[in-house]
């Protein structure tokens, strides 16, 4: 079954994090529907998503495994653009290195993670395989800049938004090849995607299939999935477009705001308007949180993720009693482990007592690197979250952006007088040789610093 041209019409039209019906039923089959109940519907539209999605995935159109034939060669490729001499000399270096005044201390897990080097080989491979083929991108395939450019020298074209802030497929034609990103796609864009002609190499990261299949047992199970994230980013729209009801809480805070209307409700309206951008269409707070399944965008603070759930679990505790929690919440193991060991091993650099700043490099838009600066920040450390080596300026000074407030600021002078040590990390999505160009640009004005203070 080909998804209908209603659905395709949506697509092409709806907001990406729109409620989107399931694919239209054949007539027999929508007569019985008058009929069914609330919760054999509600247990229809899951399977169909959920069948739906495996329905794609299946399709011959789809590559979920790159091309062995390319491997080898997208591999040297990799090693030779991403890798990087100094990060191999800190390594066999207990992780430090001195250089003039600059001593850098560089966290016990870094960088690119298993699932980004897996997307970009893929992409890589995809390019190889097809060389003249026209191929596009649905989004940025990972939060690097310079990742995102190396693609677009290797002509491969990011599918635009349009002034309405909605992405317009209509470049893509029969014969294209389209890229899915590392944080996977709406059932809407797989759904447009498959109505068409293309090859799909899909890179999405098996830790966030995983937690695809987590909502899909929500879904099955007529739990509301509760879904730690931030509402506007890319995984979490594509893992909510899997659930039929969901609310996304981005914190603590939001958390405990939910919680507290289970167990003594409120005001509806208020809560409404709270959620306003983060429900699923027809959310009705009085009863659809009466059995809550936890999910997580994989890049979170994982020690958040786990006391979202416990405050869940709580509050329905209270409200249903501990014999009865089984029937009302739900949780599952979907916290990805690179973003755990980045998060653990910058919670055990922010302890060295002779770290003076804090140098993170990652995208600007990339969430598991914010929460590594938020992490350094928070502690009290001067922090500076670049995006590329150029952010640190010959005249001193330094761009980057503040994790509380997110504004890109220049900050002159940043380099302390004398000798200075710098605890340095990177996100899941930076290649060591990107944090290498910063961490020498560091060097160079540490080297310029006396005579730009005669001058
Ligand atoms: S951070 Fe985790 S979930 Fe995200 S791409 Fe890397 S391995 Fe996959």
């Amino acid at each position: 079954m080909r998804a209908s041209a209603a659905v395709v019409a949506l697509c092409m039209t709806g907001s990406a994090h729109a409620f989107v019906p399931a694919p239209a039923l054949p007539t027999r089959t929508k007569a019985l529907r008058t009929r069914m109940s609330a919760s054999e519907e509600a247990e229809r539209i899951a399977v169909n998503k959920k069948d739906e999605r495996r329905r794609i995935l299946a399709s011959p159109k789809y590559n979920r495994m790159g091309f062995k034939s390319e491997a080898e060669d997208v591999s040297s490729m990799m090693l030779e653009e991403f890798t990087s001499p100094m990060v191999k000399e800190l390594k066999s270096n207990s992780n430090v290195l001195q250089k003039g005044d600059v001593t850098v201390k560089l966290a016990q897990d870094f960088g690119f993670c298993w699932g980004v080097e897996r997307a970009v080989a893929m992409s890589f491979q995809a390019r190889k395989h097809f060389p003249s083929t026209k191929m596009h991108i649905t989004n940025e395939l990972i939060h690097n800049p310079g990742v995102n450019e190396k693609l677009d020298e290797m002509d491969i074209e990011f599918v635009p938004v349009n002034e309405n802030g909605k992405k317009d497929f209509s470049a893509i034609q029969d014969g294209d090849v389209v890229i899915l990103p590392a944080f996977g796609a709406t059932l809407e864009e797989m759904q447009l995607l498959d109505s068409k002609d293309v090859q799909i190499v899909d890179t999405t990261c098996p830790w966030v299939s995983k937690v695809w299949n987590t909502v899909d047992k929500h879904t099955k199970m007529q739990f509301t999935t509760v879904m730690h994230g931030k509402y506007a980013h890319e995984e979490t729209i594509a893992t909510s477009s899997f659930a039929d009801k969901y609310i996304v809480v981005k914190d603590l805070k939001e958390a405990q705001y939910v919680a507290d209307y289970i167990v003594n409700g409120g005001n509806k309206e208020e809560f409404l308007a709270k959620f306003s951008m983060a429900l699923s269409a027809g959310f009705d707070p009085d009863t659809d949180l009466q059995k809550v399944g936890l999910a997580n965008q994989t890049t979170m603070y994982k020690r958040d993720t786990r006391e979202i759930g416990k405050i869940f679990e709580k509050a329905l505790m209270a409200k249903y009693g501990p014999a009865a929690i089984g029937q009302h919440y739900m949780a599952f193991d979907t916290i990805c482990d690179a973003t755990q060991e980045r998060q653990d091993a910058m919670l055990e650099l922010v302890e060295d007592p002779e770290i003076d700043i804090m140098l993170v490099v990652g995208g600007w838009d990339s969430s598991n690197t914010h929460h590594l600066a938020e992490i350094s920040l928070n502690r009290g450390i001067p922090t500076y979250w670049v995006n590329k080596a150029e952010c640190v300026k010959p005249d001193g000074s330094i761009d980057h952006k503040d994790p509380h407030t997110l504004e890109v600021i220049n900050h002159p002078n940043f380099l302390p007088k004398g000798k200075v040590c710098v605890g340095l990390t990177s996100g899941a999505s930076t290649p060591d040789a990107y944090m290498q160009q910063t961490v020498e640009n560091i060097f160079l004005l540490k080297q310029l610093q006396p005579a730009m203070a005669t001058a």
